[in-house]
């Protein structure tokens, strides 16, 4: 169509016009042909808007990935190069402008976690969140409420309310067991094997969105419904290489009649002779497991820990730690701490965890004081 209407023009255009013309298409092949000498691309001025985008599908996530139609086709793909000492994890991440990656495991879509992430006031263009949701019916579900959300807040929402990208994983396991209510869910013999599929969907996800720009990493289960706005300033403060939260349950108190509140994760805790004179006459690959009549540890629970004269940066040591809410610096994940899916010192999962980025050297701790709460089934 366009084609024709040029030759048209060109019948009755003058000769002059015609020289300019084919000027003009010279210039326009030889532009396609050298898109540019610069290795970057592009003009200095889209340069520059481009600075901090990555310019090749498989940079990392958090860069979001932009591309240039009809110039990429003839573009080498780039190398970059990170000087790792430049990413720093520091007391003061705003200041610093730290990018931080919000890591979720997500079996079921609450309105409430999603509202309250949009919430943090951290700035959302140092913000990356990673989800993982396993291939179930209720998985499915979720994943459909999730991008129903994600697509209106990044393409709709206000400009300080988008985050700075967004990836969303499918898990490839089998789920361990077919329902997540949470009777089922907490049933001892359930637990090791429920244990060892999250810390493999938690290892999928680190090890997918971990990128060379991320400082700090937040694990946010997506059944936490409320945490102060400030969660990542707060916590980040501290300066600790690992950090969890106290997380606690509203509830209906029906014996006085109010809304109450009720400690919730048990995996934050500081170890006991018992619990280990308990491991020592374990097989290899047992686990030893928190808050079970059937297996009394002993241990120092942080749940238990509150003491509000102390005020909320109360900091205690933990030997085991939940995934609730956890603020882990990226390098102690980049030094190889992980979530193991097998008895680790007969530990499993995040306590597994807190137990191998001890021995890397990273000491985790906990705020007895402050309080996020988990969602009341
Ligand atoms: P609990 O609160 O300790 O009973 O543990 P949850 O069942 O809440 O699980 C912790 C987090 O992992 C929550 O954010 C869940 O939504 C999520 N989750 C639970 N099971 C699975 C699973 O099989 N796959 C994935 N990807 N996430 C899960
Ligand atoms: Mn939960």
């Amino acid at each position: 169509m366009a084609r024709r209407m040029g030759s048209i023009r060109l019948r009755r255009a003058s000769p002059v016009t015609v020289a300019v013309g084919a000027l003009l298409c010279i210039f326009i092949v030889l532009f396609l042909i050298y898109p540019s000498s610069s290795p970057g691309g592009g003009s200095s001025a889209s340069q520059r808007r481009m600075a901090g985008a990555a310019i090749h599908p498989l940079s990392p996530v958090t860069d979001p990935y932009r591309r240039i139609p009809g110039l990429d086709e003839s573009r080498a793909p780039p190398i970059n190069r990170y000087n790792m000492n430049n990413v720093t994890g520091t007391a003061d991440p705003e200041g610093n402008r730290e990018n931080i990656l919000i890591l979720t495991p997500m079996a079921r879509f609450y309105p409430e976690y999603w509202d309250n992430l949009v919430k943090l006031t951290y700035p959302h263009e140092l913000i990356t969140l990673g989800f993982i949701l396993p291939k179930t019916k209720e998985g499915n579900e979720a994943t459909a409420a999730l991008q129903k959300r994600v697509f209106k807040l990044q393409r709709y929402g206000a400009e300080q309310d988008r985050f700075r990208s967004i990836v969303i994983l499918r898990q490839d396991d089998e789920p361990a067991i077919d329902s997540q209510d949470e009777s089922e869910r907490h049933k001892l013999e359930n637990q090791k094997a429920r244990r060892a599929v999250m810390a493999k969907a938690r290892n999928a996800l680190l090890f997918t969105t971990l990128g060379p720009h991320t400082s700090w990493v937040l694990w946010l289960d997506a059944d936490i419904i409320e945490t102060p706005p400030t969660l990542i300033q707060d916590m980040a403060r501290h300066d600790r290489a690992v950090l969890a939260a106290n997380c606690f349950q509203r509830f209906y108190n029906t014996e006085t009649g109010r809304m109450d509140e009720r400690p919730y994760d048990f995996n934050n805790w500081q170890d006991s002779e018992m619990a280990l004179e308990l491991a020592k006459g374990m097989g290899r690959d047992d686990i030893l497991l928190e808050g079970y009549r059937e297996m009394p540890t002993y241990r120092a629970l942080m749940a238990y820990m509150t003491q509000e004269d102390k005020g909320e940066k109360y900091e205690v040591p933990l030997d085991g730690v939940g995934g609730t809410t956890l603020l882990v610096k990226a390098d102690v994940h980049r030094d190889g701490a992980m979530f193991p899916a097998f008895a680790f010192y007969n530990l499993i999962e995040t306590e597994g965890f807190a137990k191998m980025a001890k021995r890397l050297g990273w000491q985790p701790y906990g705020l007895p004081n402050y309080k996020v709460y988990h969602y009341n089934e």
